[in-house]
């Protein structure tokens, strides 16, 4: 039954990792009216690989799956993959640069048989590395976003919101990357403030020579479309204007001067050119006044033909082009430094470009107001709870969804344009006619679906929806959902608004959100910093349990984890200390005829035993108190200190005075062995694999993943034990002090009295403190709390006491000294005006450890006399 000699998890993770999936110990089978705890994962992109966030989510998610397992709970994770959108197309299409082709050259078919080959290897290695982790879900149900029935819920989603009227298409002021060819969603691109220049332009009014209106815009090339300028109607300034024109520098084009409250009389000139087709506000705008929309930027980002002259240019080329021109015609007034809010494509970081474009749309009030409810009523619970509020802010300001992309990988949109009567055609089964006019001439649309569209439905997609399924109705609404915050709206509101749309039910009832995984410094991890931890990497130099232990420590909800090396060996050192632990049990439990099981129960406990198990019985409420309220990294602190402090420095130590060989089941060993394992079985859903590895010497038959959870009835607390072994460990510590102070050798046996408030095992304080009582001991007098010991120090010759005082000396006159020239310096009133703060106050404290030290060597030298 012996354990290698060495904790090495490399040896045995991986056997265990696939031994549990061959005997299918995860797969779920539905059962109606069954107590069920069910979730599903947070999907990987197959763009790549697992990154050290996968498996935080991963870490926390088995957690708490195994541990709603071993409650006896019909428990299901259901593991899987998402197609993502842009993503995956801009890495397939990187690919094949190198090649020398871009997708248009191969086609839209074979371009997408080429995704589908990249989608298969990386999907198979998420697989690999998620079985590595040994994450315990339902292999046999793993769904990919584009498989056969997950491609139908999306459909029938989308025919149900259109039939419903909440899916309409129509031109609207997108954000548009010309890079990757498609809109983006606000939360696609990133914003952030630039430095960049403000060109005051001047154009000259229709009918009054010499007089002109000044606008002022960040972007000179969109002034090529402009069909407006608008002042406000109570600026006195050009209230002789109302019903005007001015021309259009360059374009030699007369546009309206209009009344409109875009125009801030207290901001610049009060004066501000419109351009419907290229700027959200101005589009707004051009609505109101019925503007004519000039589009002169394409979406290569070319200037179009209705750019006159510049038709053809890049828009930046264009830009230095146009301003020189208003430079040549005087028409430039000023150009001054301005901060700009620059957008750019989360994805490739290319300037986004403003665009009208005919995009679908989900019409999102109706569906954020029943996600908004959910949350207040509270069927949904936030952990923590303070992200509802940012939940409820964003839901309150939320815009309708673009969900129409122009790539070519994903859920295509399932509408026929016709062409004989331009009527659209939504249907759930591919129409061969014009649902209108009945003809052939049909097409369907180009574009795909936002990749959210399809993960929104995950949660009840993957488990048969829009069927009635058994599945359906045994495990959902789904539990739990744990995820990054990142992932929020993007996510987590379009699964809750879907959800409830489409399935009447919330898909979840608690969201966990954890922070983010940072490196140590805190800094974001990315490839670029060079700071990226591979999970993999990781788990083969320290083994996957620790690495979990070390993440799920440092998950504190809400906030960021800095994960340093430091931190994953200590946890592989408290692996260790538990192996070693192991390794020294099973030894004795051979020498003394034990048989490799745990015996039912243990009758006539000691004193130490009586103390383990009310320990016991505070760390198992503890856990299931911490488990339950998602406060993972509590519970691994718990066990951590049950194990390392209490099991294996104090019992263990005191168990091992009791071992004797060919003892045979005696009760110290039924008491040892059944809280042993029970430990064991606490510690289980942290570190599946060590647990599983030690669970199987003692009982081969059973995987410690199926027992049971130990609860209240495992053990008992015992108030009068708790009291005895504290006093016992104060007195050990107590002459462990007293040793240190007086440089007695650890291994000399002392003469001491002890006299307690209740009364102690004193053998055993004898051998823990090496140390003999006696009746009327002389000596050194070391009171504690609820005890007196006098201890009996060992003989010390007059030399040695005399070099001893000299040493002592010698270390007083040193520290005198250091102690005057810190005085002095912070006294020094030029000195402490240049020194900053934190110097000095470093200097303040050692001043204050130098002065102790020194208090401490004078005692020493009086009580040598
Ligand atoms: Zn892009
Ligand atoms: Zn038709």
């Amino acid at each position: 039954m012996q354990l290698d000699k060495v904790y090495e998890p490399q040896r045995f993770e991986p056997v265990w990792a696939q031994r549990w999936i061959d005997s299918k110990l995860y797969e779920a089978t539905p059962e109606l009216g069954k107590p069920y705890f069910s979730l599903v994962i947070p999907p990987p992109n197959v763009t790549g690989q697992l990154h050290i966030g996968h498996m935080l989510d991963h870490t926390l998610i088995d957690m708490a799956v195994r541990w709603h397992r071993m409650l006896g709970e019909n428990t299901l994770w259901v593991p899987g993959t998402d197609r993502a959108g842009i993503a995956t197309q801009l890495m397939v299409e990187r690919e094949l640069a190198k090649t020398g082709l871009s997708r248009h050259d191969l086609g839209r078919e074979a371009f997408l048989e080429k995704v589908w080959e990249w989608k298969e290897i990386y999907q198979k290695r998420i697989h690999d590395q998620m079985k590595r982790l040994g994450s315990s879900c339902d292999w046999s149900r793993e769904r990919f976003t584009m498989d056969e029935g997950l491609s139908r819920a999306v459909r029938e989603c989308f025919v149900r919101l259109y039939e419903k009227g909440l899916i309409y298409q129509g031109a609207y002021m997108v954000n548009w990357c010309p890079r990757c060819q498609t809109a983006l969603s606000d939360l696609e691109s990133i914003h952030e403030p630039t430095p960049g220049f403000l060109w005051h332009i001047q154009y000259p009014v229709v009918g009054h020579p010499g007089r002109f209106l000044t606008v002022a815009t960040t972007r000179p090339e969109t002034m090529l479309g402009d069909t407006a300028v608008a002042i406000n109607a109570k600026d006195e300034r050009y209230l002789d204007l109302h019903g005007g024109k001015v021309l259009l520098p360059l374009m030699d084009r007369e546009i309206p001067i209009i009344l409109d409250d875009i125009a801030d009389p207290e901001f610049g000139t009060g004066v501000v050119k419109i351009t419907p087709a290229h700027d959200p506000n101005d589009f707004a705008a051009g609505k109101r006044h019925n503007l004519p929309s000039i589009r002169v930027i394409n979406e290569a980002a070319l200037i179009t033909e209705a750019g006159g002259i510049y038709a053809g240019m890049e828009r930046f080329d264009a830009r230095k082009r146009i301003v020189m021109d208003l430079e040549e015609l005087g028409a430039l007034v000023k150009v001054e430094p301005y901060t700009v809010n620059m957008v750019t494509c989360q994805r490739c970081r290319t300037i986004v470009e403003p665009l009208v474009s005919k995009q679908w749309w989900v019409k999102i009030q109706p569906l954020a107001d029943k996600a908004i409810h959910a949350v207040e009523s509270g069927a949904i619970q936030f952990v923590p709870a303070s992200w509802s509020a940012t939940y409820f802010q964003w839901m309150y300001n939320i815009r309708d969804w673009c969900v129409s992309r122009q790539l070519w990988w994903g859920h295509r949109i399932p509408a026929w344009h016709c062409k004989n009567c331009k009527e659209i055609t939504v249907s759930r089964e591919d129409p061969t006619e014009c649902g209108t006019c009945g003809s052939v001439d049909i097409e369907q649309d180009p574009d795909v679906l936002d990749t959210w569209f399809s993960s929104g439905l995950f949660p009840f997609s993957t488990l048969g929806w829009p069927d009635d399924t058994l599945d359906l109705r045994s495990f959902y609404p789904t539990t739990l959902m744990v995820t990054g915050f990142d992932i929020l709206f993007f996510w987590v509101a379009r699964m809750i608004m879907l959800g409830l749309e489409l399935t009447d039910q919330v898909p979840f009832r608690y969201v966990h959100l954890h922070g983010l995984v940072r490196d140590a410094d805190r800094q974001k991890m990315s490839k670029t910093k060079g700071n990226v931890v591979d999970p993999i990497v990781i788990n083969d130099k320290y083994g996957t349990d620790a690495v979990r232990l070390s993440l799920v420590l440092g998950a504190a909800s809400g906030r960021d984890i800095a994960f340093t090396e430091d931190r994953i060996e200590a946890a592989r050192n408290f692996a260790n200390k538990l192996w070693n632990a192991t390794r020294f049990i099973f030894m004795n439990m051979e020498r003394s005829g034990v048989e490799p099981k745990v015996p039912a129960e243990s009758a006539a406990p000691r004193f130490e035993d009586r103390w383990i198990q009310s320990r016991l019985q505070a760390t198992i409420e503890s856990m299931n108190s911490s488990l339950a309220n998602h406060r993972y990294h509590e519970a691994a602190q718990t066990i951590w200190h049950f194990l390392w402090d209490d099991f294996c420095d104090w019992y263990l130590e005191v168990k091992k005075l009791r071992f004797t060989a060919d003892s045979g089941l005696n009760d110290d060993w039924r008491a040892l062995l059944t809280t042993f394992e029970t430990g064991l079985r606490l510690l289980h859903p942290i570190m599946p694999f060590i647990t599983e590895e030690i669970s199987n010497r003692l009982d081969p038959d059973q995987s410690i993943s199926l027992k049971k959870y130990p609860d209240a009835s495992f053990a008992k607390a015992d108030p009068a034990a708790d009291r005895e072994m504290d006093l016992l460990k104060e007195v050990v510590a107590a002459m462990r002090n007293v040793r240190q102070e007086r440089k007695v050798e650890l291994k000399l046996v002392l003469n001491a009295t002890l006299k307690s408030d209740i009364p102690l095992d004193r053998e055993v304080i004898e051998s823990l403190a090496k140390v003999q009582f006696v009746e009327g001991a002389t000596g050194v007098s070391w009171p504690g709390a609820g005890f007196d010991l006098v201890v009996a120090l060992p003989e010390v010759s007059p030399e040695a006491i005399e070099a001893q005082r000299t040493k002592l000396r010698k270390e007083i006159e040193q520290l005198d000294k250091v102690i005057a020239s810190h005085e002095s310096q912070l006294s020094n009133e030029t000195f402490v005006s240049k020194v900053p703060e934190k110097v000095l106050n470093g200097m303040r404290e050692k001043l204050a450890a130098y002065k102790i030290q020194r208090q401490k060597a004078q005692d020493a030298l009086d009580a040598l006399g």
